[in-house]
């Protein structure tokens, strides 16, 4: 899709008059509101998802503004950026259809009516400041602000508290997973509706209850603009190699294997490479635990601790469960050796973005060794966000 992101510098108010501008402009007249939502980024947790464990995300401040007006009849016209309008009869959705990124927006509309809400049609124009494809959920950050919007001009009553939001990002994850195919857990939908400023959340996926937890710090995000091939069918292998360790083991997902005595326990798995995915995982779990604790001590939170629990994932992710390349274990070295607390890949690896824990004020040096690192590989150059935890999906006019 071209030309879809807004420039970074934006702020929030300019993103929230660019959607009206764009309404205008493609739709004519005033929206009915403006919402936005925001991308995310998973701290620790990673490919814990799918088998049922605890995951670390938290919103930031990057987010996608949608201006929507409700219509009477059962037509989405839709536009994004400088993308084309494009029309969309609610009627010829489902499972494939629409293609591309129309998709993602008239699939919440398509979940939400599955679920048993009545909506309509509707003029909707988005603006994102949310990086598209970094690995930063620029896809949650879509259906969310959607979601939200047909919540409220609906009057579905959901978008007002957690419960209610956690059955909009249901609504949401379906539209991904069914409508545009994508097999997507539930973390990204959780953060961007269910975040809150200055806090992480802790995540079961299972059960899909969240803790907040304090998150006061700056995180240094590392979009290394790679993207490698067959990831797909990586995703694929991982998570049938898990399944066959979980049955080795006898349990239903392995977020049910305690992770004291893990070696003796992992013998049950007989694949070796089985084996190690399954250390991945329940050691990445007791990970996470120890890190929303550490977190849970506010201003007291022992930093160096939480570093090294980044940089253990990372180690993991790239040994035990392969899925790093040669870009995320540049930019992670490199920003350690330049005095990062930590640092690891997030997301599901194959490229995209690492995240460094940095001290405050200290991040212009482990910008510049990441950058001088993959000049000198002659690499396209990094693209890095400092963020703080930003807001859940909110209306803003
Ligand atoms: P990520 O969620 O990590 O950014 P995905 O591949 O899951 O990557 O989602 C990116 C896709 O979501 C884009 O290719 C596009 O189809 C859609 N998308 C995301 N943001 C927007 C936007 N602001 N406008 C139009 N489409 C968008
Ligand atoms: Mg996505």
């Amino acid at each position: 899709a071209r030309g879809i992101l807004g420039p970074m510098t934006t702020t929030p108010a300019d993103l929230t008059a660019a959607a009206r501008d764009l309404f205008d402009a493609s739709f004519g007249g005033e929206p009915d509101g403006v919402w936005s939502a925001p991308g995310r980024v998973n701290l620790i947790g990673e490919h814990v998802d799918y088998n049922g464990g605890l995951v670390l995300p938290m919103a930031i401040p990057q987010r996608t503004h949608a201006a929507v007006a409700r219509r009477d009849d059962r037509t989405v016209r839709l536009v994004s950026g400088d993308s084309d309008v494009q029309t969309v009869q609610l009627d010829a959705v489902g499972p494939g259809t629409p293609g591309d990124w129309p998709a993602y927006v008239v699939g919440v509309l398509w979940a939400l009516e599955q679920a048993g809400h009545t909506v309509g049609g509707a003029d909707i124009a988005i603006t994102s400041d949310v990086p598209s494809g970094a690995g930063l959920s620029s896809s949650a950050a879509i259906e969310a602000c959607v979601a939200l919007a047909v919540d409220e001009l609906w009057g579905l009553g959901l978008g007002g508290d957690d419960a209610g939001r956690r059955e909009l990002a249901t609504a949401c994850q379906r539209a991904e997973n069914e409508v545009v195919g994508a097999p997507t857990g539930g973390m990204d939908q959780a953060a961007s509706l269910r975040g809150r400023e200055g806090h992480a959340l802790e995540l079961d996926c299972r059960t899909m209850e969240v803790e907040h937890v304090p998150f006061a710090h700056e995180l240094l995000i590392i979009d290394t603009r790679a993207h490698h091939a067959l990831v797909d069918g990586q995703y694929a292998a991982r998570r049938r190699q898990c399944e066959e360790a979980a049955h080795d083991l006898g349990v239903e997902l392995l977020a049910d294997v305690p992770a004291d005595g893990l070696d003796e326990r992992l013998e049950a798995v007989s694949d070796p490479v089985a084996r190690r995915r399954a250390h991945h995982i329940v050691t990445e779990i007791a990970r996470v635990e120890r890190s929303a604790a550490i977190l849970a001590q506010g201003p007291d939170a022992d930093l160096a601790e939480l570093g090294r629990l980044f940089t253990a994932s990372h180690v993991s992710l790239r040994d035990d469960f392969e899925v790093s390349c040669d870009e995320l274990d540049v930019a992670v070295d490199a920003a350690l050796s330049a005095g990062a607390l930590g640092a690891r890949m997030t997301g599901g690896g194959f490229g995209g973005s690492a995240v460094a824990l940095v001290h405050p004020g200290e991040s212009g040096p482990i910008v510049d060794a990441v950058v001088a690192a993959y000049r000198e590989r002659d690499w396209t150059a990094p693209r890095t966000f400092l963020v703080t935890a930003g807001a859940g999906a909110s209306r803003d006019a």
